[in-house]
């Protein structure tokens, strides 16, 4: 792509990133990637903005285009949607370490169904069999499925139009395992063993409402539930979940037990041993979108920027270069200690975020230690350096949620060690496996 082609991208980049960045470097970051690194402009955009802008800005086009649901291609950056909310609650969440109120659900039109998320949910009550117009909300692909994001910049406002949906991914239902259930199944049969459930009130469209969540297993995997009303779920017990539907939050399927659902009790005995953390490869990982309390092997292969010694806002959480606050100005930062790997287990990778105390036991290195280091040589730097080289080609087992995102899966651990390797016996089974093929 020659640079009068890129000329209109780079306005666009310059309309999204503001003052901020120059345009030489958009340009020059821009060229990089395209022409250097044959990335599709597109991505590269993304690229871009995720590196020099601050999270969570999105394109915007001067005239969005309006399109189906059915004719989404989950690359949209700006798309104007008029469709009937299929079902949709609000949800309170955790963001950087900021509580947060999102909305979201599944929409439907003529052509098609897709999960929504409204980011700044806070105030937002769509009532599920109501027609809205959503502007300037952009799409993402996960896991082959459309998801509909509407961001700052989106709008809502009820619609007068009628709109008949297509049955919500409808059918019969089908019999499901749990380690087997992914976003999109309208319909599902699972049995499984309630590890633990709770009674929370929460105000759906002004109304309280109860609802009961918790864990359920069985020999497949883990997954989170929530009844819509009281079945008298009782932890230990095992029953029959009917007409069921999942909806994944950032990739992690969740069982949701709505009007149609009936639950039974089952003879089906998992034993005490489920409920556990369930061995995961990174592939099946990918395949479903992410999990609960999942355990993965593998190697790390590379340690990324932001590790070791790091800065956060006292304020929001975030993590922060130079006391400067993009949200919050010049603060007082708060010193912290982070691990971000990127762990290989032969089938695919995953981004790992690994916590401080977790980070002090896997490097033996202490927050005040490296807060010492980083004083005697003047150098925040050397820490982090001296970190990285104590996790970097290990062998490490680790378990943790598996959240999505558009850059694939992420494990927040909860728990990581090293495995030894054992060379010697290594090589004797690779040389009895070679033996074995001849
Ligand atoms: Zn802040």
């Amino acid at each position: 792509m020659k640079g009068n082609e890129l000329t209109p991208h780079v306005e666009e980049l310059k309309r999204v990133l503001g003052k901020k960045v120059s345009e030489e470097d958009i340009r020059a970051e821009l060229d990089n990637f395209v022409n250097r690194f044959g990335v599709d402009v597109e991505n590269a955009k993304k690229a871009i903005v995720r590196k020099l802008g601050d999270e969570g800005v999105s394109f915007i086009t001067a005239d969005a285009v309006k399109k189906k649901i059915g004719d989404l291609t989950g690359n949209e950056q700006s798309v104007d949607i008029t469709a009937k909310v299929v079902f949709g609650e609000s949800k309170d969440v955790t963001v950087r370490g900021q509580p947060k109120t999102i909305f979201s659900g599944i929409l439907g039109d003529d052509t098609g169904t897709a999960s929504f998320t409204v980011w700044e949910g806070e105030g937002v009550e769509l009532e599920t069999g109501a027609v809205y117009e959503f502007r300037n909300a952009y799409t993402r692909l996960w896991n082959e499925r459309v998801q509909i994001n509407v961001g700052n910049r989106g709008t809502i406002e009820a619609s007068k139009e009628r709109i008949e949906t297509v049955p919500y991914s409808g059918g019969e239902p089908v019999d499901a395992k749990i380690g087997d259930l992914r976003e999109g199944m309208g319909s599902v049969n699972v049995t499984g063993k309630v590890i633990d459930v709770e009674r929370r009130e929460i105000t759906v469209r002004g109304e309280p409402r109860v609802v009961f969540s918790g864990k359920m297993a069985d020999d497949t995997g883990n997954v989170q539930f929530s009844a819509w009303e009281d079945f008298g779920l009782v932890e230990g017990r095992t029953y029959t979940v009917s007409n069921a539907y999942v909806r994944a939050w950032r990739g992690i399927p969740q069982l949701n037990m709505g009007d149609r659902a009936s639950v039974e009790e089952a003879d089906a005995d998992f034993g005490d041993a489920v409920g556990g953390p369930t061995e995961s490869t990174i592939s099946e990982i990918i395949a479903v979108g992410g999990g609960i309390d999942v355990s993965v092997t593998g190697v790390v292969v590379d340690v990324r920027q932001g590790s070791g010694l790091i800065q956060r806002c006292p304020e929001c959480n975030r993590a922060i270069l130079n006391g400067e606050c993009v949200s919050h100005g010049t603060v007082e930062p708060v010193l912290d200690l982070r691990l971000k790997l990127v762990l290989d287990d032969g089938t695919g990778a995953m981004n790992v975020h690994v916590g401080r105390e977790l980070t002090e036991k896997l490097t033996g290195v202490t927050l005040d230690a490296a807060v010492g280091l980083a004083k005697a040589r003047g150098d925040p730097e050397a820490a982090s350096r001296g970190m990285a080289g104590k996790v970097i080609i290990k062998q490490m087992k680790a378990t943790g949620n598996v959240l999505s995102d558009e850059f694939g899966p992420m494990m927040i651990a909860r728990e990581a060690e090293f495995l030894e390797i054992d060379i010697d016996a290594e090589a004797k089974k690779l040389l009895s496996e070679m033996e074995a093929t001849i």
